[in-house]
């Protein structure tokens, strides 16, 4: 007997992650693949983070902290906001997936990008809601577009700022118009798992809806920067009333106490959130050159990655770039996207593109 699956369900198609190193290693037989693909620090996690796993590992035995109240009082504090405006997730992919179960019933509608961040159509469809896709412009965000998108069944608006894929930005007085329009019906996401690489002046101050008290919620990522990918934590800042709603579905072990742990020591980690950024900012604009040089076009990035075109089959190439012990992201048609890396990996990168386009 086949199994009885909701057609919402079954019209998915599972992630693809970015293929582990060792993986590929395995498969090729080759033994340094490098993986430029998932956007995560290639400096590696914060120390500071790791050198409080080994006290935290003695209390494994207990459940976590469900309420995180250190982490969530430290998040608190550094942006000016009482503790009920901060809710853990998973990742801050589960939170996309908590708000979606909260706002959506079936058939209300969920308002994102055409090339943006894959799992909120995902959370979206799995939760009986109906994904409604506004092209983007110039590979930004076409807020006017979004905000002309939303009608009475409109439950949720994704922003995310900057862009993933893309690396785009959309600036404050963007943001500021699609607030002007947006009704109390209508949830806004601003997903900012890049906000700590943005440098331009222009970009918007989310938080400042929530101080408004606006149906808004900003979700960042100790996944990023902070270098911390593997154990799984992120955050959303938003009204004590939304917290409080997100809340009742949450699993209430959601976020392990290692996590919590490590999220609560990388938070004061300056140094490696500066020598992660500084490097960021010497490497991007040498991988930006180098593309240059190959007559592509990468879109100018406000984050730690680059999107560009190849001009030919991007599975082609991404393939190709794998039989290199390289592996990038292939988004869609000829567009690939590759994370920078530390300056030897971008160097073989460019090295491993060159001979490919070449050939
Ligand atoms: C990486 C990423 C996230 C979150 O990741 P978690 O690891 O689940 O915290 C969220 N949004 C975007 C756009 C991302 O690129």
């Amino acid at each position: 007997m086949p199994l009885k699956v909701h057609p919402d369900i079954a019209s998915l198609s599972p992630y693809v992650p970015g293929k582990p190193v060792e993986e590929l290693e395995r498969e090729l037989g080759i033994a340094k693949a490098i993986k430029l693909a998932s956007n995560e620090n290639p400096l590696g996690p914060s120390p500071k983070a790791v050198s409080v796993l080994d006290h935290a590992a003695r209390t494994l035995h207990r459940y976590p902290d469900g309420g995180a109240h250190a982490l969530r009082a430290a998040l608190a504090q550094r942006f000016k906001v009482t503790p009920d405006h901060v809710i853990l997730g998973n990742g801050s992919d589960e939170l996309i997936g908590l708000l979606a179960r909260t706002f959506l019933a079936p058939g209300d509608e969920a308002v994102m990008a055409s090339q943006t961040f894959v799992i909120y159509k995902m959370e979206v469809t799995a939760a009986h809601g109906v994904p409604v896709v506004v092209p983007m412009q110039d590979w930004r965000h076409d807020l006017p577009a979004m905000a002309r998108a939303i009608t009475n069944r409109t439950k949720l608006l994704f922003v995310c700022n900057p862009n993933n894929p893309t690396g785009t930005m959309v600036t404050a007085p963007d943001v500021e118009a699609l607030m002007a329009h947006v009704p109390d019906h209508t949830v806004v996401v601003f997903d900012e798992a890049y906000y700590e690489y943005v440098r331009d002046q222009e970009f918007p101050d989310s938080l400042r809806y929530v101080n408004q008290n606006r149906p808004v919620i900003t979700l960042r990522t100790f996944s990023k920067i902070y270098g911390l990918a593997g154990l799984r934590i992120g955050y959303g800042i938003t009204t004590p009333e939304m917290t409080d709603y997100l809340n009742r579905i949450r699993p209430p072990f959601n976020a392990n106490s290692m996590a919590q742990a490590a999220a609560l020591a990388a938070l004061d980690d300056e140094h490696h959130l500066r020598a992660s950024r500084s490097l960021n900012e010497t490497e991007r604009p040498l991988v930006e050159d180098g593309l240059r040089r190959l007559g592509l076009r990468p879109v100018p990035s406000q984050t730690n990655f680059l999107f560009f075109n190849v001009g030919r089959d991007g599975r082609e190439v991404f393939d190709a770039l794998l039989r290199e012990g390289v592996i990038v992201r292939h988004i869609e048609g000829p567009m690939i996207r590759v994370t920078i890396g530390l300056p030897e990996e971008n160097r073989r990168f460019l090295a491993a593109l060159t001979s490919i386009l070449g050939r």
